[in-house]
Order: structure tokens, then C-alpha cells, then sequence
């Protein structure tokens, strides 16, 4: 890497100005750990990532890649009047741009390519068998994939039951429910009806052999059909093929452009191990080496925690090429060890981690990456961080800048916060009420800066207003349940109260939260037929669902590549769920993104945009026109930019960085064609509405009804300072969890609805914190239930009762350590919560 200014000086800052930032000028020290506090939407991304890491990252592509200026020129440099000082920089932030789908832990930390040279250099081979690539060893070339099924591992297949649902109907009144609805199915049923087949019998009453052939068979008969005659229509006689149901629906699947077509036959299809590999994706000759008694696979399947254990078991042993792979293996998967992760396989896939998980896995390969003299930039590392682990946290912080490194954090961690060499705190407010540099100094400074919501919550050891833990309604109880690392656990949930469960990352609060009681609770809402069905899997429900968007123009919100990941996952198993009869609706709020393109985005999502869009089509210009609430889509080919199809960016891929999005020279980010523009409502045009924040839109939309509800929710959350169209791409997760939770805030509360929720807390300053519990007790004091998965020590004690899981992470996680209310789990003293809990009560 290029070393551009001599070292030593500060990073300076002067006038920078994007977005809320109020002609800021800032130093901060070089080689330091810079922490960066303020509010939500009070401007710390804005000058940590928009400006210092914006200007680091467009010097340096200027001074390696003189071809790639024009690319950059499209990407916006920052509006700052000059930063100065400033190292080349890596950011390692939330969002997961950058990772495919078919990534995975191993190729993450890149340990993966070293675990197959190891295999390769390294390990025990057959007699005789020769010695292979490490190539081989990976899936995902030609000369490791298992030939049977590419390396997917998995093959669809097709099964009587999945194919014909209901077999008491006759072929001819739709038995084969796989089959194309239109005048394609028909033409099967008459090949059928040709080929001397009875399509009038229910279709259990025809011989198996029969079903099987029509099913399964391989051969494609060609027969005259002469078509009955039909209503008014008479039809020649044609020569039809025969097609197997397997066949159409296998090769329709693999073939069709269409997402409305694949979705619906997926339906039809089981996803299977592949019988020649079993699921294991590789070779024979490949799966046959082994080192230390296991195969590539079964080292990948492995904790890294045990990894490393069996790694350090084999001792120093005779230095050579072996030697010195086990060691670098060693070292960089105990970095990874280290920062809480070690529950994680190498081949565990990327988008089944949270991203507080991979912004750290990021991290610990970066620890080793030997770099120096870069600035990191980092976005709330704690996130998904049990207080326990924090400490780890830290050293590795500490760690990059001993190497020689400047270190910049976001983060709304206090004990993060207290741990830094110097302190930036940014507001006072969000948005336009932020945008100042309170504070920057050593951390005890900020104790003298009034203005600071922060400075209340740096002092360690506050004593929270105590409040007597509600009395449960009723009792949830789950019996012998079993998923990931949690095997035939007993839990009692209570009913009408807060709860929060909690344990160290990895000890399986997502597993017991999202996985078996979100499974349980809705399979019983779906057996008993409840109103609540709906809410099942409330991924689906909460939002997303906005007529927008829907409008079929080729674009393929089904094609999202993480769903294979998804149908793959395991599934809980749960013995016996008692008390369900007191849930009547389940809603689950998580922190998956709510989009991955530009196309999605906070009005969309919500539903807002719906009502926006109608208000537009009901002014008289709209009418003169004709135009009906479509036309004020971007994502309708009438109305949008034709040249980024509505997007309002257009995609840059760049060699040495993830494919990042510039806006588009022809609408220049506004997403709509010249004419729509011409329509306004109140003097703004769509595109001005979709830049309006969520506070301004709250009064300049106030003559829409259906809009406001959904307005004060997002700005009760905290949310006011988001644009109505800011882009699903540019949302953390934290974010993106907050805007389902007030998309159903917006919702008539149901007494009776059971919450869900995945670390509200991410991305949020405690101030912040506050006023999302707020919302929770809310929503419980309205008769409903809410269990969170939390770390924050404000929200465990504020809860009603609390599940403590662990004691450990991986296989030493998945057991119930500790129940109650706070106080009786701070008093009965087992386990780690406790003994932070303590600490925050005086
Ligand atoms: P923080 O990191 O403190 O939560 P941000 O720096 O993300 O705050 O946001 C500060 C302000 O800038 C907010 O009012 C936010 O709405 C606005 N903002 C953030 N990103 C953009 C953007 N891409 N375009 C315009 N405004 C933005
Ligand atoms: P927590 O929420 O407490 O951090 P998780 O419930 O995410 O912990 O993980 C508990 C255990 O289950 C870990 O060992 C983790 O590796 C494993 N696990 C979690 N999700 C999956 C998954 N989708 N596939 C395989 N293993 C998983
Ligand atoms: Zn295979
Ligand atoms: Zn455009």
C-alpha cells in the first residue's frame, strides 16, 4: 500500500458539510482509538464513513488506479472543504455488500484456502492415490465439485405427495397441481388422454405403475391428439409430447426467466442431499484425504474453538511445509477464537450470521492481515456482543493500533465508549438538531460538555429507576425442543410481560428466540387455524408487502440468492408447546435487510409510498393526464427513468471494492422521467416527497391520512431523521429492524400478539434505548407479549424476566443457566449476566 503524507500529525477535518454535519471541523489523533458517539441520525457516519473515510478511500483509488478516476469522479466525494492527515483506509462495516450468498465463514477469513493446501501439502492420502491440487479440495471449481450435483450438495427432486396434493381429484379436475394453469396444462391432459390414460378417475384410484410412469418416466412419447371441441372454438389435431410432471417441473425450473414461475414451482419441489456426495459437495477422491483423521468436510463442520483445540494437539511437531500452514491456521483462527466466534464452522454460510458476527469476522482477518499504517473504520463492532466478551473487543482494537494503525469506531458501547484514547461526540439531537462537534478529547472531558446526551451515560454504574417487575398473564411452555446447539431444552416463557433472553453470542438465544419459538408458536397458530396465520413468519408480513414494486417488469425480488441458505436450514423440533392457546398472532421482527437493491426503500416498505402515490394521482394535473397512482412509481416502466430503470443509481464495479452504486446521469438520482416531475402536490414533485425526512414529511404530508399513522411511528422510534426514499441499500440492520417494528406499530395493536425481537438495540445511543423500551412496555401494557434477544444491560434490567442461556458458546451453550426477574438472576449469581447485571445495580 502507498504511504502518502509522512505519519504522525492528525487526521484534520475542516468544513465538513455532508449531509446534517454543520461545517464541522474536527482533529483526531493518528495511531489512536477514535470512538465516535452522538444519537441516532446525529452525524457520526456522516463524518467517520461520508467524510474521513470517503476522502481516504477516493485518494487512494486516485493514487493505485489512474484508470479508475472516471468510475470515481461518479461516485460523490465527499463535501468537506479539506481533510488532511488521513491514512489510506479499510472500512469494516454492517452491511453484508461484498459477501455472495455462496460465501461462508472459511472464505470470509480466507482459513478455508488454507485448510485445503493443507489438505493438499499435507494430508493423508491412499496408497497410491495421487497427491492432489488444493483446487480440489473446493466445491466450487471444476476439479472439487462433486459431478453428480456441480457441488450444490443438494438435488431437487419431485415426489408423488409434493406434485399432487390432493389425490382425490381426477387429472382432468387438476390432480397434478404442478402443472401450468393456462392452455399448456390442458395440453397435457390430452397428451395424457391420448396416450390411452383414464383423466377422469380420481387420480388414487389408477394403478401405481400408471402414476409412476406419468410422474417419472423418462421417455417422451409423441401421440396425435385431436381435441375435443370446445364452446365456440374448434381445434385441429396436433402432435403433442409427452413430458413426465418430474421432467416439466424440473426442467421448467431450472429454464424459466420468470420469478412468479420459479417461485410457484418450487412449491412443488423437495430439496434433497445428493445421494453421491451426501450433501458433502465434493469428490470422492477428494473427501478420501484426510488430516489429523478427518476429511476437508468434516474440518469444516468443525467449531473453530475445537479446530483450533485439534490444531494445537498435534504440538510443535517437525518444522517443514506442515508445520508452518498448522501454524498460520492456528494463529488466524484463534483471532477468530478470540473475538467471541470460536461456536462458529468454517463452513457455516454467511448469511445465516448476524452482522455484528461478520463485521467481527471481518475484523479478526483484518487483524492479521499484517497491514499498517491504515485507519480502520469501524460501525458499532459491539454489535451482538454479550458484555462479556466486549473485553476481547477491545484488546483487538487495541490490537490494530499497536500494529501502527489509527482505529475510528462508531459505536454507542459505553464500556466501548470508556475505553478509548479519545472521544467524538457529535449532536445533540439527530438530524437537522445535531451535526455539531460536542466533544473531541480524552474520554473524561466530555464529563464538562453540558450539551452532551451522552455524557449522562458514560459514567459507569448507574442505577436504573426501579419499577416492580409485572406479574405473567399466563405461561408459554416448551418441551424437549432441540435446533443448532440447543438439544431437548425445557423452557417456561411468561405471557403479558417483557422478557429478555440473554447469554454470551453463541449460546443459542437466536436458536431458542427466532428459531424454536417462533417455529412452535406458528405452527400451532396454523393448526388452529387462528386469524393470527398471517403473521406467521411476520418476515413476510411486517411490510414488504406494498403494492409497489409488484407490478411484474422483469425485476426479481424471488432471485434473492441468500433463500437457498434459508431452505437448507434446519428446522426445530419441539416435543410439547403448552399455553399457546393465549397467542393469538405472531409477529417476528429481525434484522434482515428489508431490500438489497436501490429499488426498495423506507416508503415502500412501510406502505407509505401507497398512500403517497394515490395523493398524487388525485390532483387535477395527474387527472388531465390520466395518470393513475402507478404512473408516480419508479418501479412502473411509465412514469420512471428510463435510463436507470427507476433506480435512481446505477451499479459501478470497481476492481479492488465491492460493486458500489453512483447516481444516475440522466435523472441524477431523482428516479423518475421529466413528465412525471411535472405533477406536484403542495409544490413538491414525487421525487421531493422521497427526499423529505420522516420528521419534515410528518407536517408536509399531514393532508394524507393514511401516511401519518406510519410517519409518527417511524418518529416515534427514533426514525425521523431516515428519508422517505432513502434506499434499503443504504440501511443498517439495526435500522432496517426498527422500520418493521414501526411498520406494525403502525398496526391496530392486538391484545394477545406475541413479539419477537433480535437486538432492538443495535445501532442505538441509550437515549435512543429509552425510548424503544418505551414502545415495548407499550405494546405489553396493551395485553400483548414481548420477548427480546438482548445484550443491553438497561434493557435486561428493565424487563420483567429474564432467560439466561449459555454457560459457554457452541456445544457449551444451549442450556437454561438462569431464570427470573432481574433481581432474583442478579441474586441467585450464576452465570456471566449476573455478574454484569450486578454491576449496573447500585
Ligand atoms: P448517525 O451515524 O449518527 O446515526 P448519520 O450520519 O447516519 O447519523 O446521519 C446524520 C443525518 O444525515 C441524518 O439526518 C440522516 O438522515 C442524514 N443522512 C444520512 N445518510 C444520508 C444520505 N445518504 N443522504 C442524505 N442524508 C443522509
Ligand atoms: P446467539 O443468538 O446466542 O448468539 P445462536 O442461536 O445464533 O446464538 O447460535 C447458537 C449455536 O447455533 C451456535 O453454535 C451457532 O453456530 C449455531 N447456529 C446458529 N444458526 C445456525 C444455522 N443457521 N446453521 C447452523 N448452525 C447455526
Ligand atoms: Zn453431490
Ligand atoms: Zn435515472
Amino acid at each position: 500500500m502507498p504511504h502518502q503524507d509522512p505519519p504522525a500529525g492528525p487526521i484534520r477535518v475542516r468544513g465538513a458539510r455532508d449531509h446534517n454535519l454543520r461545517d464541522v471541523d474536527v482533529d483526531v489523533p493518528r495511531d489512536a482509538v477514535v470512538v465516535f458517539t452522538g444519537v441516532s441520525g446525529s452525524g457520526k457516519s456522516s463524518l467517520a464513513f461520508g467524510t474521513i473515510y470517503a476522502e481516504s478511500q477516493r485518494r487512494y483509488l486516485e493514487s493505485v488506479a489512474p484508470y479508475a478516476r472516471r468510475l470515481i469522479q461518479q461516485v460523490a466525494a465527499p463535501h468537506v472543504d479539506s481533510v488532511t492527515g488521513v491514512p489510506p483506509a479499510v472500512a469494516v462495516r454492517q452491511n453484508r455488500s461484498g459477501a455472495s450468498a455462496r460465501s461462508s465463514v472459511g472464505t470470509v477469513t480466507t482459513l478455508s484456502n488454507s485448510l485445503r493446501m493443507l489438505l493438499s501439502r499435507a494430508g493423508d492420502y491412499p496408497a497410491g492415490a495421487p497427491r492432489l491440487d488444493s483446487d480440489a479440495f473446493s466445491p466450487n471449481t471444476a476439479a472439487g465439485a462433486c459431478p453428480h450435483c456441480h457441488g450444490v450438495g443438494t438435488e431437487f427432486s419431485v415426489t408423488e405427495g409434493s406434485v399432487v396434493p390432493d389425490p382425490s381429484l381426477s387429472i382432468r379436475d387438476g390432480a397434478v397441481a404442478a402443472w401450468p394453469r393456462g392452455w399448456q396444462g390442458k395440453n397435457f391432459r390430452d397428451v395424457l388422454a391420448a396416450l390411452g390414460h383414464d383423466v377422469d378417475v380420481p387420480w388414487r384410484e389408477l394403478p401405481r405403475a400408471e402414476r409412476d410412469w406419468i410422474l417419472f418416466t423418462d421417455e417422451k412419447p409423441v401421440v396425435t391428439v385431436h381435441p375435443v371441441r370446445e364452446a365456440d372454438r374448434i381445434q385441429r389435431p396436433y402432435r403433442g409430447t409427452w413430458n413426465s410432471v418430474r421432467d416439466h417441473v424440473l426442467t421448467t425450473f431450472a429454464s424459466t426467466g420468470s420469478a412468479t414461475v420459479k417461485e410457484r414451482l418450487r412449491g412443488f419441489l423437495h430439496q434433497t442431499p445428493c445421494p453421491a456426495c451426501g450433501g458433502r459437495r465434493l469428490r470422492p477422491e477428494a473427501l478420501a484425504v484426510r488430516f489429523a483423521g478427518h476429511d476437508v468436510v468434516e474440518l469444516s463442520r468443525l467449531p473453530l474453538q475445537r479446530l483450533v483445540g485439534l490444531l494445537s494437539d498435534l504440538g510443535p511437531g517437525p518444522d517443514g511445509p506442515a508445520a508452518v500452514l498448522v501454524r498460520d491456521l492456528l494463529e488466524r483462527a484463534s483471532a477468530v477464537v478470540d473475538l467471541g466466534l470460536g461456536y462458529l464452522a468454517l463452513e457455516r454460510a454467511v448469511p445465516t450470521l448476524s452482522t455484528g458476527e461478520l463485521q467481527r469476522l471481518r475484523l479478526a482477518t483484518q487483524l492479521r492481515s499484517g497491514l499498517f499504517g491504515v485507519v480502520y473504520v469501524l460501525d458499532e463492532p459491539s454489535a451482538g456482543l454479550h458484555p462479556a466478551d466486549t473485553a476481547a473487543l477491545r484488546e483487538v482494537l487495541a490490537g490494530l493500533r499497536d500494529a501502527g494503525n489509527s482505529v475510528l469506531v462508531v459505536e454507542h458501547d459505553m464500556d466501548v465508549a470508556r475505553g478509548a484514547d479519545w472521544l467524538v461526540d457529535v449532536g445533540p439531537g439527530a438530524g437537522d438538531g445535531g451535526g455539531r462537534v460536542l466533544h473531541s478529547g480524552p474520554v473524561a472531558g466530555l464529563q464538562d460538555v453540558a450539551e452532551s446526551v451522552t455524557r449522562e451515560f458514560l459514567a459507569p454504574g448507574r442505577v436504573p429507576a426501579t419499577r416492580a417487575p409485572r406479574v405473567p398473564t399466563s405461561w408459554l411452555g416448551v418441551r424437549g425442543a432441540s435446533l443448532h446447539n440447543v438439544h431437548d431444552l425445557d423452557v417456561d416463557l411468561p405471557l403479558g410481560v417483557l422478557t429478555a433472553v440473554t447469554g454470551v453470542s453463541g449460546s443459542g438465544k437466536s436458536t431458542l428466540v427466532s428459531g424454536i419459538v417462533a417455529d412452535a408458536v406458528a405452527r400451532h397458530l396454523d393448526a388452529s387455524g387462528a386469524s393470527g396465520r398471517a403473521a406467521v413468519g411476520a418476515d413476510s408480513t411486517v411490510g414488504g408487502n406494498s403494492g409497489d414494486g409488484a407490478d411484474g417488469d422483469g425485476d426479481d425480488p424471488g432471485q434473492d440468492p441468500d433463500e437457498e441458505a434459508v431452505a437448507t436450514a434446519a428446522r426445530a423440533t419441539v416435543g410439547a408447546l403448552t399455553g399457546a392457546r393465549a397467542v393469538t398472532r405472531l409477529v417476528r421482527v429481525d434484522q434482515r435487510p428489508i431490500g438489497r437493491t436501490p429499488r426498495s426503500n423506507l416508503a415502500t416498505y412501510t406502505g407509505l409510498f401507497d398512500a403517497v402515490r394515490a395523493a398524487f394521482a388525485r390532483e387535477p394535473e395527474a387527472r388531465a393526464r390520466h395518470w393513475g397512482a402507478s404512473r408516480f412509481s419508479f418501479n412502473v416502466a411509465a412514469g420512471r427513468c428510463p435510463t436507470c430503470r427507476g433506480e435512481g443509481a446505477v451499479s459501478v464495479e470497481l476492481l479492488f471494492l465491492p460493486g458500489t452504486w453512483s447516481p444516475c446521469p440522466q435523472c441524477r438520482g431523482s428516479r423518475y422521467a421529466p413528465e412525471t416531475l411535472e405533477v406536484t402536490h403542495r409544490g413538491r414533485t414525487i421525487a421531493d416527497v422521497l427526499a423529505l425526512t420522516v420528521d419534515e414529511a410528518c407536517e408536509a404530508l399531514d393532508d394524507v391520512p393514511a401516511a401519518v399513522r406510519g410517519l409518527q411511528a417511524l418518529r416515534a422510534i427514533g426514525l425521523g431523521y431516515l428519508r422517505l426514499g432513502q434506499p434499503a441499500t443504504e440501511l443498517s440492520g439495526g435500522e432496517a429492524q426498527r422500520i418493521k417494528l414501526a411498520t406494525e406499530l403502525q398496526r391496530a395493536s392486538v391484545a394477545g400478539t406475541l413479539y419477537l425481537l433480535d437486538e432492538p438495540t443495535t445501532g442505538l445511543h441509550p437515549a435512543d434505548v429509552r425510548r424503544l423500551l418505551a414502545l415495548l412496555h407499550e405494546l405489553v401494557d396493551g395485553g400483548s407479549t414481548v420477548v427480546v434477544v438482548e445484550h443491553d444491560a438497561a434493557v435486561l434490567l428493565a424487563a420483567d424476566f429474564l432467560v439466561d442461556l449459555g454457560p459457554g458458546g457452541g456445544d457449551a451453550g444451549g442450556r437454561v443457566v438462569a431464570t427470573g426477574t432481574p433481581e432474583e438472576v442478579v441474586r441467585a449469581g450464576t452465570g456471566t449476566t449476573a455478574h454484569h447485571l450486578a454491576r449496573h445495580l447500585v
